[in-house]
């Protein structure tokens, strides 16, 4: 086994208490006699020159008693997960840490979740994805930074390629097709050709199919999340891939410019509304199904078992925003009460896949017109009116449809500016109410 130390120079790379705070670790590793390692892509990260503080400790031992001494000392919250022998530390400061006893996997079927048995730290090295996610750091102390590279990790992180660590890797989880896209394109490392071979055998069999929705959803969604995505796309069209998501669905000419517009969606939408909270990864996941039907968008938030949040927003995409489209770039002036019917069931997210779609058009001046629309738009979301249903009421409107429809035109005279105060809208319903006793 390769016996080396992370250099002094990448390890200063973290923050000072985050150091002192593995060194107690390792103390305390010391002193309940156990080995304790922080693993996965802290490691992986800090061999790259990056820092990333997503904790993972891996203890050779009872890792949930380790982690509740550690939550005991630094009073820290704590969540157990007996059935995979892992716990979630939250440190006062935020710091997240992720303690596991070091354990080996068995998959009684594929693309299920395995079940676990403690086991030394080579093997649970061993069950890992990559072999550039297979590096371990002792925090002992004594062995603080000694390196654990049984698999060649150092060697494949030097070569930049994602490696798996034996053929059975992406029949065992699938999940792991995803995770593989997501590593080489985030580090524009290549799939080692022996592992892009059993990717893609592994992506042409239904394995992938037998993913429940919620794991699926989150590798999709967690690699829409990455900086770049629109080349995860790519890749995942490439591979054939977005088949998974529905038979369907195409990766076109078209869909691929409204992916590719999707930043300077986001950079215009977020110089407008710097507060707004956009579902990022959602709205690309919109992009790529930007040509699709209503029907194959619902099935496609079914196979993710998307929540109804989730759900209603994918379904205000879809070819439904073209018509809607068409509308607000047509020639000519839509008052501010059209615009704002246009657009009022719409979900932020579908707002900005709006202005993708515009750019993706390249058509200057219909962009322009759009996002005009859109800047009136959100100023007059935030109208309401001052009359209310009991005071149509109390006006001596009997209770029924009417209020709706009345109250809805109220609403229109005031975006557009035709009344401006309470006065002026009790006229304006008078009128109304006046009319239907015509009637
Ligand atoms: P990121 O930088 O995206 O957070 P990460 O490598 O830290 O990447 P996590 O999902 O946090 O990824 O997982 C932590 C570690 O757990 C990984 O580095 C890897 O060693 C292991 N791991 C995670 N998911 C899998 C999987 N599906 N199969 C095998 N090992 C996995």
């Amino acid at each position: 086994m390769a016996q080396q130390t992370l250099r002094p120079a990448l390890l200063e790379r973290l923050p000072s208490r985050v150091v002192g705070l593995l060194r107690e670790i390792g103390a305390l590793g010391d002193e309940r006699g156990c080995h304790v390692y922080v693993v996965g892509g802290v490691v992986r990260d800090l061999l790259l020159g990056h820092v990333t503080l997503d904790l993972d400790l891996a203890v050779e031992g009872d890792g949930i008693a380790f982690a509740r001494a550690v939550a005991d000392r630094y009073r820290t919250g704590l969540a157990v997960f007996e059935r995979f022998a892992t716990a979630r530390l939250v440190f006062p400061d935020g710091l997240k840490m992720d303690i596991a006893t070091t354990r080996r996997e068995f998959y009684a079927e594929p693309a299920l979740l395995p079940t676990v048995q403690p086991a030394a730290i080579e093997e649970d090295l061993y069950r890992r994805d990559f072999t550039i996610n297979a590096i371990a750091m002792q925090l002992n102390p004594g062995q603080f930074g000694r390196l654990l590279d049984v698999y060649g990790g150092q060697r494949d992180l030097r070569a930049r390629r994602i490696c798996v660590l034996h053929a059975g890797s992406f029949q065992d989880d699938p999940t792991r097709i995803f995770r593989a896209i997501r590593f080489e394109q985030r580090f524009k490392f290549r799939l080692e050709p022996g592992t892009l071979r059993l990717l893609t055998q592994a992506a042409s069999t239904n394995l992938i199919q037998q993913l429940s929705g919620p794991r699926l959803q989150n590798e999709i969604l967690v690699l829409f999340a990455e900086r770049d995505p629109a080349r995860a796309i790519a890749r995942l069209a490439k591979l054939k891939l977005l088949r998974f998501l529905h038979g369907r669905l195409r990766y076109t000419m078209d869909v691929k410019r409204v992916v590719l517009a999707v930043p300077k969606a986001f950079a215009w939408w977020g110089s407008r509304s710097p507060d707004a909270v956009i579902d990022r990864p959602l709205v690309y996941l919109m992009a790529l199904l930007s040509e699709s039907s209503p029907a194959v968008i619902a099935a496609i938030s079914k196979r993710l078992a998307c929540s109804r949040e989730q759900a209603t927003k994918l379904s205000a995409g879809g070819k439904r925003l073209d018509r809607i489209l068409k509308k607000l770039t047509a020639k000519g002036t839509l008052r501010p009460s059209q615009v704002y019917r246009l657009l009022v069931d719409l979900p932020d997210e579908a707002l900005v896949l709006l202005v993708a779609t515009q750019v993706s058009c390249q058509q200057a001046a219909q962009l322009s017109q759009l996002k005009r629309y859109l800047m009136a738009y959100e100023k007059n979301r935030a109208i309401a009116t001052v009359l209310k249903g009991r005071d149509l009421q109390a006006m001596g409107l009997k209770p029924g449809p009417q209020y709706g429809a009345i109250l809805g035109k109220l609403l229109d005279a005031r975006i557009d500016g035709a009344v401006a105060s309470e006065a002026e809208e009790r006229a304006f319903v008078q009128k109304r109410i006046g009319a239907l006793g015509d009637c």
